[in-house]
């Protein structure tokens, strides 16, 4: 199952969850505080850095 990174609007704490798919909004409430006002952050699951050559060519 994924996880979701959550923001919480209220005290700003970032917290992550194992949610399944379809219900990342789902009863979601805040780690520290309980609060319910959460928004859900987009969070890449896997990180691809790709490498470009170098910037300045010389031809
Ligand atoms: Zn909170």
């Amino acid at each position: 199952m994924p996880i979701y990174e959550y923001e919480c609007k209220k005290c700003g704490a970032v917290f992550e969850l194992i949610r399944s798919f379809g219900a990342s909004d789902v009863d979601v409430k805040c780690a520290q505080c309980g609060s319910p006002r959460i928004l859900r952050l987009i969070s890449a699951p896997s990180r691809v850095s790709k490498s470009c050559g170098p910037t300045s060519r010389g031809t």
